[in-house]
């Protein structure tokens, strides 16, 4: 358990939501935190629920009006149990991130591998919202470019390209420990990055065509704050920074991958863990034409990292505002299921 009460083990989360009517409860909560107010009539107070297993239904005492508790989201209309999806948002988001649809068959025990499939497109779907709002600001944000893809393993599968990413990720400083001002001073002065003082903020990626000046600024116009420091290595591509309004702090002595990796740490990293992922998940086989979408998975993931339930919500397409009960209240019995009293109309 998080300290905001999210399930971080398997067991903890089947504690949570250990069956169906847990599932539908939530969604319920989730989406009318102070009670239930009917559609139809707008009449408040509690509805029928019915104690079937796959019932997703609620009907109001009033006008007997059927309202689905998985209308507008990725799961309406669907006939998996609410329970597959929630383990799969929550496999998804927060264990193994873009498992395989034979794992997740076998994990869940499903009898078909088309739900499995079906179940994880559609929360990946969830997941390939671009991220709008641009980032840096009081946080310097670090600017690099990597290659993904590239040759094939075995013969005959045709050209694979490399293609050109972009990234950039915001450094924020911690705030406790009494060293604080004098670590931010060194985070970036050529020395050893000292991680454990600054760690990563939100992140962006992009596939982009070539280094062209072009195509790295639009980028960082496109994704970060005017006014935001930026660090670059010292690519002429970036010389343009400041022209547009940046504080551009570009790596004076290239060719020095030490000095790279000093200058640039978080990006490295993310470089890194991105070829892993996509090494291990997809055998480093990238089509030009889904790496965006795959990049967008990566960042969606990352940018929630901290906030799991946050990510657990939205892949499941409930609305991202705060949702009554915790999972803490669920866990801890203190919040009593509405499905526990029901009544069966
Ligand atoms: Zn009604």
């Amino acid at each position: 358990m998080d300290p905001r009460g999210f399930p971080t083990t398997l067991p903890e989360f089947q504690c949570v939501f250990p069956d169906d009517a847990a599932c539908a409860a939530y969604l319920e909560s989730v989406r009318w935190p102070d009670g239930f107010v009917c559609n139809s009539c707008g009449c408040y107070g509690d509805p029928y629920r019915f104690g079937t297993r796959s019932s997703v239904v609620l009907r109001c005492k009033g006008c007997k009006k059927n309202t689905s508790l998985t209308a507008g989201t990725v799961m309406e209309s669907s006939h998996t149990p609410l329970s597959v999806w929630f383990w799969g948002a929550y496999l998804m988001t927060t264990q193994t991130p873009g498992q395989s649809a034979l794992q997740f068959q076998r994990q869940l025990g499903l009898s078909r591998y088309e739900t499995a499939f079906t179940i994880l497109h559609k929360l990946r779907a969830g997941m390939v919202r671009p991220e709008r709002d641009t980032i840096g600001s009081e946080h310097p944000v670090e600017v690099d470019e990597c290659l993904l893809g590239g040759e094939p393993r075995g013969k005959g599968r045709g050209v694979h390209h490399k293609v050109t990413v972009i990234g950039a990720i915001e450094v924020r400083t911690r705030k406790s420990g009494e060293m604080r001002t004098a670590r931010r001073k060194d985070a970036h002065g050529g020395g050893v990055p000292l991680k454990k003082n600054i760690y990563g903020g939100r992140l962006r990626l992009q596939a982009i065509s070539d280094r062209s000046a072009k195509s790295l600024t639009a980028f960082v116009k496109g994704n970060i704050t005017p006014g935001s420091t930026v660090l670059s290595d010292g690519w002429h591509g970036y010389s343009d920074l400041p022209k547009i309004g940046y504080k551009h702090r570009p790596l004076v002595l290239a060719g020095d991958p030490e000095k790279a990796e000093a200058h640039l740490p978080m990006i490295h990293l993310v470089f890194s863990n991105l070829k892993t992922w996509i090494l291990g998940t997809h055998h480093g086989r990238v089509e030009p034409r889904h790496l965006q979408a795959y990049l967008n998975e990566y960042v969606f993931r990352f940018n929630r990292r901290f906030y799991p339930m946050t990510a657990f919500n939205s892949v499941l397409g409930l609305a991202a505002r705060s949702v009554s009960p915790t999972y803490a209240q669920l866990y801890s019995g203190e919040w009593e299921h509405p499905a526990s009293g029901a009544k069966v109309a």
